[in-house]
């Protein structure tokens, strides 16, 4: 593919993806990320079926990811006197390979980092497109201008905001959050993490979750748009205490724990429905195109996501304009997947009748199909061997 600049905003677990394969197909790349350096924290995440194994091969990360892999636990579901109610298989909440968050994104940032500038600490604010290119200005470094920019700035996207529009004309709120502590204590370890058991607590409205692979705690909790930073962990423990203030089981405990634990991640449940995923010379990628927090296969669609439109791009000889129609033809319909599900109702119901539902469905059979029903979404693609496609021209 002839050479093209372009211009990546968000190190997560897209971003680097996308470095990756627009640098192997011969593209200049710069990545702007806000945060200092790549951000640890975040549950463990799961790839499921033969379609993220083949991307991840492709990299060449997929050892890697082995390697560092937690193991599943199942969640049992217990009552105020921690009397088991109900289990959800770590074969459902883990796929077939799960690895914290953190490591998955330190991972795919070393895979780039030695072919790709980086830049964190800092973030686009303007986007202005001429004929042949895109003014990007940002909040500190000088002003650039590049052929191509790609937002995998995640749910709250800025690229999308710049570019598309305000955030409340394509972020549909769920109606829960979710938060997410003392993930990272584990993530030195080069060895699977041993298949231990999480132990999950209702009341009406409110999940927390204790142990397993996937983090030290989860607490997911109905509520309305909240007000807060980012980036003030102090106010996301505060509104994380409020709501659970008052409870019984283990969670005065997991509370005293919480105010000692530097990695807590609390964001609100999102899904991201966009018409398109391109305006002119500006693409969405991952969280920002097609996110939906918890069981939406987010990281999935992020590695996949950014496969495919390298590859299409590098297909199409650098014609962005053809690249991104298909790009947004074979991701609509492969995202679908994402739009289906809303975790925080089933994790979480509110109210007490939901709750003993919501047990009953995962004793039952029918938890077993819906099951099946997510192996064959993960796969639901056919996917190109760019490489090959290239090679044989
Ligand atoms: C710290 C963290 C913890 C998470 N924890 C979980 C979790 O526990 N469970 C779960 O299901 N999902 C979690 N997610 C979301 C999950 O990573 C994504 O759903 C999925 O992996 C898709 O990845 P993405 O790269 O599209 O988005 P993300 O992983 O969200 O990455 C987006 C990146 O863009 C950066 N960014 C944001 N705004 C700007 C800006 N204006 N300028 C430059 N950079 C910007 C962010 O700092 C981040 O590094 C978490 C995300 C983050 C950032």
């Amino acid at each position: 593919m002839r050479n093209l600049s372009v211009l990546v905003s968000g190190a997560g677990i897209a971003g680097p993806a996308l470095a990756y394969w627009l640098h192997r197909y011969g593209c200049t790349v710069t990545v702007v990320e806000r945060a200092a350096a790549p951000r640890p924290g975040g549950q463990a995440v799961d790839f499921k079926g033969r379609t993220h194994r083949t991307v991840l091969e492709r990299m060449g990360v997929w050892e890697e990811i082995q390697a560092h892999r937690t193991g599943a636990s199942d969640v049992v579901f217990v009552d105020e006197h921690g009397t088991r109610r109900a289990v959800m298989s770590g074969d459902f909440t883990g796929g077939d390979v799960e690895i914290l968050r953190g490591d998955l994104a330190e991972i795919l940032y070393r895979r780039s980092a030695g072919s790709c500038e980086y830049v964190f600490g800092d973030s686009i604010t303007g986007l202005t497109e001429t004929a042949d290119g895109v003014h990007a200005t940002f909040e500190h470094g000088p002003a650039r201008t590049f052929d191509l920019v790609f937002g995998a700035d995640g749910m709250h996207s800025r690229v999308r905001r710049l570019a598309f529009g305000p955030e409340r004309d394509f972020v549909r709120h769920l109606g829960h959050y979710y938060c997410v502590a003392g993930a990272s204590p584990w993530s030195d370890s080069a060895t699977p993490r041993e298949r231990a058991t999480a132990y999950g607590y209702n009341a009406p409205g409110r999940l927390a979750i204790s142990g397993g692979s996937k983090a030290q705690q989860l607490y997911l909790f109905a509520a309305p748009e909240l007000e807060y930073a980012r980036d003030d962990v102090d106010a996301q423990r505060r509104i994380v205490a409020e709501r659970y203030a008052g409870l019984g089981w283990e969670v005065p405990r997991m509370l005293a724990e919480l105010a000692e634990f530097d990695d807590v991640y609390l964001d609100s449940m999102g899904q991201v429905r966009m018409d398109r995923y391109s305006a002119g010379r500006v693409t969405l990628v991952g969280d920002a195109a097609y996110g939906n927090t918890l069981g939406g296969f987010g990281t999935g669609l992020a590695v996949v996501g950014a496969y495919v439109i390298a590859g299409e791009l590098a297909l199409a000889d650098g014609d962005h304009t053809a690249a991104f129609a298909r790009y947004d033809e074979i991701m609509r319909r492969y995202a679908k997947i994402a739009g289906n599900s809303n975790a925080g109702r089933f994790l979480a119901p509110t109210t007490a009748f939901g709750i003993r539902l919501r047990n009953w469905f995962l004793e039952s059979r029918l938890f077993s199909l819906m099951t099946k029903y997510g192996d064959n979404a993960a796969n639901d693609i056919e996917l190109r061997d760019y490489a090959a496609l290239l090679a044989a021209r």
